[in-house]
């Protein structure tokens, strides 16, 4: 019989996404065997998922969340999606917003969320023998299942898989939270295993409480144990490190496909030279970019946060822009880099653009109508962008951190392998260095380019390997 697994999330494709997260939780279950694993999804029902898919949508049943000074009801959805079975816990006070995160209640939007899943469970009879949460907002579900729901045995016995897709977002609160929302015994924060300092983190407790924890790649396993990227749970995970495993994250290679997708030219790594300059060009006018098939288009797709290495990326644009260098960025985030790129649109007009904002399609265009992405991140645990710039043979200029590293490989110009081009320090000379040395390569070594895009493109950037490694460490929790 199939080993039963539930992922348990806070957003997925093609449902709502705010980030790489909802793009594993779309394409991993897909790629697991069907024959060995039976992969559902549970995320709550936010209001971008009602607006947009509630005709697909299947009344399943109604539950009562009763926990601490939460008293709410909730209805249970299900859905089909490309051959893995949705379900949907939906509850207006908590999940009928504009947004996903960021609200001043999260505390109990996923708290209820948490313990919402597993009443979920008792009401439909449905246990799984694994539990895979992902990131902070499902983090107290191991714990509730090994503390509060521990008198019922099929939830005692299952296990847990937690990936943490960025430590930087933990899920810190007041730990009123574990008592008045969690309705978790005094002495669990008393002798430190719901504690940290004096307060809770939702990430601290999954690491404390889930069987395996996994990040999403080999680097950031590594690097979240050291004091520089550990965001002070580096001693946690080291305590951990037995338990702890790197597996770096792939796309789905149906959705992000040059040679199907809807970009202005379909092309494969054998057409890719004659047609990536006519999703050049049609990204150009579009852009209002002046038509320059020729010049060297770069671009970022990205959150604009501090993470990213915006700072670097900001402080090099007059640099760049000088020469014969074209610019185009999308996305949105903190204001003051969104200030600076208006200001640099307005200052460089049809050389620089800025979309402030969220636009998929554009995205996919952009992917294949850019020569190079850039991701100077300061700390990246896999990073989707870089993958998919590949596969659509835009190569990507990224810092070597965490998956970034894992996965691009530089140019060696001199036993001609690589993939695209990095850097080590965070600082603006590497950055400037390599930006030069990439700039050098475009115009004066296009064989060198022209390699680097067919090794990027052939480069295997699905999730079939790592879902592989993900089906290995299922087995492994079960005998824990
Ligand atoms: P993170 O999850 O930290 O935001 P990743 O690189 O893992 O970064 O994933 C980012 C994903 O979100 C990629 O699929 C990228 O194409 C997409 N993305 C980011 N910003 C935008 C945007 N403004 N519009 C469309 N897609 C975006």
């Amino acid at each position: 019989m199939a080993t039963k697994v539930l992922f348990v999330s806070f957003e997925s494709l093609p449902f709502v996404k705010t980030g790489g997260l909802a793009d594993v939780v779309y394409a991993l279950p897909k790629a697991i065997d069907k024959r060995k694993f039976e992969v559902r999804v549970v995320m709550p029902l936010l209001k971008v998922i009602k607006e947009n898919h509630y005709d697909r949508l299947k009344y399943l049943d109604h539950i009562y969340v009763q926990s601490g000074m939460i008293n709410e009801e909730a209805n249970i959805y299900s859905c089909d999606n490309e051959g893995v079975e949705y379900l949907f816990i939906e509850n207006d006070t908590f999940f009928n917003r504009d947004g996903v995160y960021g609200y001043d209640d999260d505390a109990a939007r996923f708290s209820f969320f948490n313990v919402a899943v597993l009443e979920m469970m008792i009401k439909l009879d449905y246990y799984p023998d694994i539990c895979h949460e992902h990131d902070y907002h499902t983090g107290v579900l191991p714990a509730l299942c090994k503390i509060r729901y521990n008198a019922i045995e099929s939830i005692r016995r299952i296990k847990h898989v937690f990936t943490i897709h960025n430590l930087a977002y933990q899920g810190m609160y007041d730990k009123k939270v574990l008592f008045d929302l969690l309705a978790f015994d005094y002495r669990y924060y008393e002798d430190g295993s719901l504690r940290f300092n004096d307060c809770c983190n939702f990430m601290k407790i999954a690491i404390v409480f889930a069987d395996i924890i996994t990040t999403v790649s080999r680097t950031y396993a590594y690097e979240i144990q050291t004091p520089e990227y550990g965001e002070n749970l580096e001693v946690i995970l080291q305590y951990r490190h037995e338990d702890l495993y790197g597996i770096v994250n792939g796309i789905d290679t149906d959705t992000f496909n040059p040679s199907t997708d809807k970009i202005y030219r379909n092309y494969t790594n054998r057409t890719v030279f004659d047609r990536k300059v006519e999703n050049k060009r049609s990204l150009q006018y579009e852009l209002g970019l002046e038509d320059r098939p020729d010049t060297l288009l770069v671009g970022m797709i990205s959150r604009l946060t501090w993470q990213k290495g915006l700072d670097l990326f900001v402080n090099a644009l007059p640099r760049i822009l000088h020469r014969d260098v074209q610019v185009a960025i999308l996305g949105a985030g903190e204001s003051r880099y969104e200030y600076a790129l208006r200001m640099m649109e307005d200052r460089y007009k049809h050389k620089a653009v800025y979309y402030c904002g969220y636009n998929e399609g554009l995205a996919h265009r952009m992917y294949a109508g850019l020569d190079m992405l850039i991701m100077p991140s300061l700390f990246e645990p896999c990073g989707i962008s870089q993958l998919i710039a590949m596969r659509y043979g835009t190569l990507p200029m990224v810092r070597e951190t965490g998956g970034l590293k894992d996965t691009v490989e530089p140019l060696n110009e001199y036993a001609k392998t690589g993939r695209g081009f990095s850097f080590g320090p965070f600082d603006q000379y590497a950055f400037d260095h390599v930006f030069d040395y990439a700039f050098d390569q475009y115009y004066y070594h296009q064989d060198n380019w022209q390699m680097l895009m067919q090794n990027a493109m052939t480069y295997d950037v699905s999730f079939k390997a790592s879902a592989k490694e993900y089906e290995n460490l299922y087995q492994k929790v079960l005998t824990k």
